[in-house]
Parts: C-alpha cells; sequence; structure tokens
C-alpha cells in the first residue's frame, strides 16, 4: 500500500498522468475554480438564541486556540475524567507518533458511561434501537451500564485481556454497542467489520487484525429479507484456515478461539462445539458490575479500516484520551447538544461516523442515540421520515448518497410526516453539491435548520472543518477549520495559496483524535500521510479557499482531471451535473486523449422521471444538452467529452462513488484492490 500512496505524491501524480504538469499558470500543483455558488444562509434568530457557542465565543476560541493551542485542547481534556492528568499535553518528541496527553490515565468508557451512573443522566435513556421490522428497544445509561458489565465480564471469562483483539462483526443493534464499549471496557481493542462485507472482506481483516474473539449475530433483517451472518464467520474462518496451510502454517480456526453470536434473526445456523457461544447463553447469571480498567492515554482502543474509495483499505488505528478529548469537543461544538436531544447519526457503527458520533460521542455527552437496524427505503421510502416523527429527533446527521437517494423521491414522503422536531441537520463523507444541500435544507429542514457539512476521515478521528450551527452556511463548503484545527490549501511545494485557487488540503498540526498509526505497519502510516509535506498531515483530498477563508472541497487528488491545461477537481463538474434537473448521480473522470493529453468524460444515472433512453429522448440529445449545461455552470473550461448513462454508478460499501472502478473500466485496465465495491448497491439490496 505505501507504493501505492506513493503514486498520490503530489509531484509524481503530475509527473505520471499529466504530460503538461504545471500549466495552470506555472504554480505547481495548483487547480482552477469552476463553481461560483452564492447562495447563503444566516442563522436565525432561533438558533441564535437557543446556540451555546454564539459567534463571540467562537471567534474567542478561535483566538484563543492560535494564542495557546495546547491550553485550548487541554481545556478541552478538563471536561472529561481522568484517572491521572497528564504529563504533557502533546509529546512530540517523535513525530509522526505524536502522543496525545502522555501519562494520562484514562478509558473513553468511564466517560461514555461509567461516570453518568452517578448523576442526573442515570435514568435517561442512552440508546434507542429500531429493527427493520418494527420491533424497538430502549436502554437507560444504567441499563446499557449493567450489559456492557455483564458482557466485559463474558469476555474476562474468556480469557480477553488488556491489549488483545476482538472482531465485531454486526449490524447496528444494541449488542454491537455493548460489545463495543465491553471490548474497551476490559482494556482490549476492537475492530468493527460492516456487516455490508461478504466472508472474503471479513477474512482479509481477520487476517490483518489476528483477532481473539469474533462476536456476530445470525442474521438481521435488511430490506425485508433475513441476511444470514454466522455462516459468513464460519467460511472466513475456513477461508484463513486453508491459506494459513498452504503457507505451511497450522492454525485451528485462524487464532479464533471464540464466537459469540447474537440471537437476533431467529435462524438455525451450525454452532461449533467448545467454539461457538450464543450471546443470551453466555450473559446468563454474569454479575451487573465489572472493573474498568485503566488504561494510558496512548493505548489503542481499536482499529478501523477505511473506506476503500482511493485503493486498499488501510487499518487505522486510535487510542484512548485523544480520541475521547477530539470527539467530544467536536460533538458538543459542532452539534451543540442539548438534554433533550435526540440525536440520529445514521451511520452504521461498522465506519468512523457511527464510532465517533452514534456510540462513542453521543454517549460521552449523555444524550440519547438512535440507531437503527435496517434499509433506509423499507418498507418504503418515508422510513427515515416515519423515525423522524416516531421518535422526535432533533438532529439528523447522514450522508450526500442517502440525500441524493432520498431526492429521488421527491418531497412527498417527507411531507407526509412531522419533521417539526428537527433543529440541526449534518452530513459527511463526500462532497455534497449545492443542489443537494439546498433540497435537504429545504425540505427536510424547513429552510430553519442549519445544515452542517462536516469534514473528517477515518484517520482524523473527529470532525475538521466544519461550521457551527451560528456560522454563516454556504451550501457546498465546508466552511472553516474548527477553532484548534490548522488547516490550509497549499501548492504541490507546500506554499499557501491565495484564495480561488485550489491545492491539496493539508493539516499543519496535529490534533487530539488524530490516528496514531497504520495497525502493523509504522512505515506506511509515515509513507501515506506525513510524505508528501513533511511535518504536514496530507490527507489525499483537494481543496480551495474563497475569499471568506470558507474551504470547498474539490475532491481526491487521485482524481483531479487536467481539461486544456487546467487542473479540475471532480466536485465541482459533478456538482455542475447534479444542478441539471434530469441528473440524479453522476461520477466525472479523466480520460487520456492523444491530442488534448486528458479529458473528461461523466457517468451519469438520471432521475427516475426522466423517460428512458432510446424512448423518447435521445442520447445524443441528452447527452449534448448536458454537456452544454456543464459548460454554461462552470465557464468555458469545464468541457465534457462524453456522456455515458448508467442505472448504477460503482459505489464501496459505504455508499460513496468510486471514480477508480469508473476509470480503470473505461481503460480496460485493472481495477485494482475491489474488496470495498458493493456488487449491488447497498441500499437497494
Ligand atoms: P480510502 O481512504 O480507503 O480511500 P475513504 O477516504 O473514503 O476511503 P473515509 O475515511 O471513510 O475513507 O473517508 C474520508 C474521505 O471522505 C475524505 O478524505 C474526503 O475525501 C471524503 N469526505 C469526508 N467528508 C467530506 C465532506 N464533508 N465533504 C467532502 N468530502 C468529504
Ligand atoms: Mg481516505
Amino acid at each position: 500500500t505505501a507504493g501505492q500512496r506513493t503514486a498520490q505524491q503530489p509531484a509524481a501524480k503530475d509527473a505520471t498522468r499529466n504530460a503538461t504538469p504545471n500549466a495552470a499558470g506555472g504554480v505547481c500543483g495548483t487547480l482552477d475554480t469552476l463553481l461560483v455558488e452564492e447562495r447563503v444562509f444566516r442563522p436565525l434568530p432561533r438558533v441564535m438564541a437557543e446556540a451555546t457557542v454564539n459567534p463571540q465565543d467562537a471567534a474567542h476560541a478561535r483566538r484563543r486556540a492560535e494564542q495557546d493551542w495546547l491550553g485550548f485542547w487541554e481545556e478541552a481534556a478538563d471536561e472529561l475524567q481522568w484517572f491521572r492528568k497528564w504529563e504533557t499535553v502533546l509529546d512530540d518528541a517523535e513525530p509522526p507518533f505524536y502522543r496525545w496527553f502522555a501519562g494520562a490515565r484514562c478509558n473513553i468508557v468511564h466517560n461514555a458511561l461509567d461516570r453518568h451512573i452517578e448523576t442526573v443522566n442515570k435514568n435517561r435513556l442512552a440508546l434507542i434501537w429500531e429493527g427493520e421490522p418494527g420491533d424497538t428497544r430502549k436502554l437507560t445509561y444504567f441499563e446499557l451500564y449493567r450489559e456492557v458489565n455483564r458482557f466485559a465480564n463474558v469476555l474476562r471469562g474468556m480469557g480477553v485481556r488488556k491489549g488483545d483483539m476482538v472482531l465485531i462483526y454486526m449490524p447496528s443493534l444494541p449488542e454491537t454497542a455493548i460489545a463495543m464499549l465491553a471490548t474497551v471496557k476490559i482494556g482490549a481493542i476492537h475492530s468493527v467489520v460492516f456487516a455490508g462485507f461478504s466472508s472474503g472482506g471479513l477474512a482479509d481483516r481477520i487476517v490483518d487484525a489476528r483477532p481473539r474473539i469474533i462476536v456476530t449475530v445470525d442474521g438481521f433483517y435488511r430490506n425485508g429479507r433475513v441476511i444470514a451472518l454466522k455462516p459468513l464467520v464460519d467460511d472466513a474462518i475456513s477461508h484463513c484456515r486453508r491459506a494459513a496451510q498452504d503457507r505451511g502454517e497450522a492454525s485451528a480456526d485462524a487464532g479464533i478461539e471464540q464466537v459469540v453470536v447474537v440471537h437476533r434473526a431467529h435462524l438455525d445456523v451450525a454452532m461449533k462445539d467448545g467454539r461457538d457461544h450464543w450471546w443470551h447463553d453466555v450473559m446468563l447469571h454474569q454479575p451487573s458490575e465489572a472493573l474498568t480498567e485503566v488504561m494510558d492515554a496512548t493505548d489503542p482502543l481499536f482499529v478501523l479500516y477505511t473506506s476503500g474509495t482511493t485503493g486498499k483499505p488501510k487499518g487505522i488505528v486510535h487510542s484512548h484520551g485523544g480520541y475521547m478529548v477530539g470527539v467530544h469537543r467536536t460533538l458538543n461544538w459542532v452539534f451543540d447538544l442539548k438534554p433533550t436531544d435526540i440525536f440520529w447519526c445514521t451511520a452504521d457503527p461498522g465506519w468512523i461516523t457511527g464510532h465517533s458520533y452514534a456510540i462513542y460521542g453521543p454517549l460521552m455527552a449523555g444524550t440519547t442515540t438512535l440507531l437503527y437496524e435496517g434499509h433506509p427505503l423499507y418498507p418504503e421510502a418515508g422510513r427515515l421520515w416515519s423515525m423522524v416523527e416516531r421518535w422526535g429527533v432533533t438532529i439528523l446527521y447522514t450522508v450526500p448518497t442517502l440525500i441524493r437517494m432520498l431526492m429521488r423521491f421527491g418531497t412527498q414522503y417527507p411531507a407526509r410526516h412531522d419533521l417539526t422536531t428537527l433543529r440541526l441537520l449534518g452530513t459527511v463523507g463526500e462532497p455534497i453539491s449545492p443542489e443537494a444541500w439546498v433540497w435537504f435544507h429545504k425540505n427536510i429542514g424547513r429552510g430553519q435548520c442549519p445544515l452542517l457539512d462536516t469534514w473528517w476521515q477515518t484517520e482524523t478521528g473527529m470532525i475538521m472543518i466544519a461550521p457551527l450551527p451560528v456560522s454563516l452556511l454556504k451550501p457546498g463548503s465546508v466552511t472553516r477549520p474548527m477553532p484548534g484545527i490548522e488547516a490550509d490549501v497549499v501548492d504541490a511545494k507546500g506554499n499557501s495559496l491565495p484564495p480561488r485557487t485550489g491545492g491539496y488540503l493539508v493539516i499543519k498540526r496535529p490534533w487530539p483524535a488524530m490516528m496514531n498509526t497504520v495497525f502493523n505497519d509504522r512505515q506506511a502510516y509515515e509513507s501515506m500521510y506525513w510524505s508528501q509535506f513533511p511535518g504536514w498531515y496530507f490527507p489525499g483530498d483537494v481543496a480551495r479557499k474563497d475569499d471568506d477563508g470558507y474551504i470547498w472541497i474539490q475532491g481526491r487528488a487521485d482524481d483531479v482531471i487536467m481539461i486544456a491545461g487546467h487542473r479540475v477537481g471532480t466536485a465541482e463538474l459533478e456538482a455542475a451535473l447534479a444542478s441539471h434537473p434530469a441528473v440524479a448521480e453522476c461520477g466525472v473522470i479523466g480520460v487520456p486523449d492523444d491530442i488534448r493529453g486528458e479529458v473528461a468524460k461523466a457517468f451519469v444515472v438520471l432521475h427516475d422521471d426522466v423517460p428512458p433512453i432510446g424512448g423518447f429522448v435521445q442520447a445524443e440529445d441528452l447527452e449534448s444538452e448536458l454537456m452544454e449545461h456543464v459548460r454554461r455552470e462552470l465557464g468555458p473550461v469545464a468541457v465534457l467529452r462524453g456522456v455515458e448513462f448508467r442505472t448504477q454508478l460503482p459505489k464501496n460499501r459505504s455508499g460513496k462513488i468510486m471514480r477508480r472502478i469508473l476509470r480503470a473500466e473505461e481503460l480496460g485496465e485493472d481495477t485494482g484492490d475491489t474488496s470495498t465495491l458493493e456488487e449491488e448497491p447497498f441500499y437497494l439490496r
């Protein structure tokens, strides 16, 4: 993987993919700005009145963070409980292996659970869960605490110790949260694998993470069907065993000593004697108290694989102290939590957003988090809206792919439900086009809920660039770095770029929830993230600032397209296409061209109400209309050489468009690592 990422280095990439790397004005590695989005949304008086962090506070925090950056984060750390305080806020003796809150002792589960039992939070709802068939469960903090303790005792009884790995292969269930928290409570490390992965994807992660225990489920409900999961665990284990045998290594069950199976879907699954246990059996008679392991702040907390949009997934390691501080602070500031909130982050626990903002963040804040097991369109496209109404959801945090999908169903579904409890909306994961932003803001947020577009990564652990509820919002912009975060846009040599010139997004200082390393691969950590711009973190994205210092993500550095000497990010071309009423979804890639070096080609999924191509709409007519539309929106540089109509786009299992697959298919090249490619869109399955 290190080699793969090396190819992404700004200079190397320019040299390999583009014949004339510096054609754009002579500055190395810069991008053109094509999209001009002028709509702005000011916070309404209601939002101003109820905000915990008002504009003066935010300005003060920014000044404070600039003047005394470590003091700023130390204050954030003081909002949580520690068994022993740090010797130093940041140990930077060995960059880029930064050690936040070195010398401190803590456990994130103490902050997410244990401490609430001593307060008024004890009897508040920690978790509301809704199964796809409509069954529901609610757990107060005290109830969740006891369940976690019981499962912690189970794990201890199975011999799991501090530093051991527990793999959790489950959909969104209360037991998923319980298993994660119990693992961490006893000092072990979890690796949650998204239940949408097949046995092959699971096997890869078993080989890399080397867990001793797997927690899984017989099956779960998805789009009206039962998806069996336990058999996939058996397949994955046999696969690993065979692979080990081929290497001449003896391995009974690939190092997996125990498998705990939650009974969810009444499936009659095979259970291997001595290895496999039912959750309800092992939980029986367990004491409901368990000691919380005292951890070093820098001890590993979990390993989580990236979504694999741009290459082979990387095992990202996070640790207790920094992660809990970063997640706690950002959740409180961006989503301004109140005791009465019902917080719904629709991300699956198998992704970082689910870790940080569906489980750890809301629990640390003492708020109520809502989890949903199933398909967002089951039994019909109003499922999400009926859930918002049923539970009185106040904050909804979701992803652009889902917003785009819900837009296709128009406003009739949201119109049938009372969405007036909503007060804040959020999005993360991909650039959201201004069109989708405005649709969501207007039709779901009634034009009254700030829509917070948050930029961050598995690697960053926490939200990095995002507005606060009181910020002035511009559709399509992630606004400004959070106070305490120093982000910039630079050229390939690391020079800061002026407004309206795109370039590489960099983070110039460490931040508390930063990854510690790539699992089992310190060298990859250095070369993938810290070698392009020595001393700075390079996330792999391109962006530009506007005259107000607002940041606009232009796409992935890997996907930058060279059109007639101009370098262009995919996000702007895609946003322009998305503003055409016929376009439901699109992906744009660069393809080599003998004369021009490279040209842009678009892949478009049409709205359902557009008559089928070959019917009365002529593909050529629509193609030229779309090309003309993009040129009108973005100016003469934005020349598309071809539009291909598709019924779906290749996406990964978290719903992100995979342009590298489109490019490889187009060029007849090897598609590389496709383990994260969704064979069938998960949402439609
Ligand atoms: P891989 O690293 O394996 O290719 P991935 O980058 O999709 O997968 P994640 O950590 O899930 O893995 O996603 C982080 C990326 O998602 C960011 O680098 C960025 O490209 C994109 N992203 C996240 N939030 C936003 C946002 N608000 N706007 C634009 N892009 C975003
Ligand atoms: Mg990434």
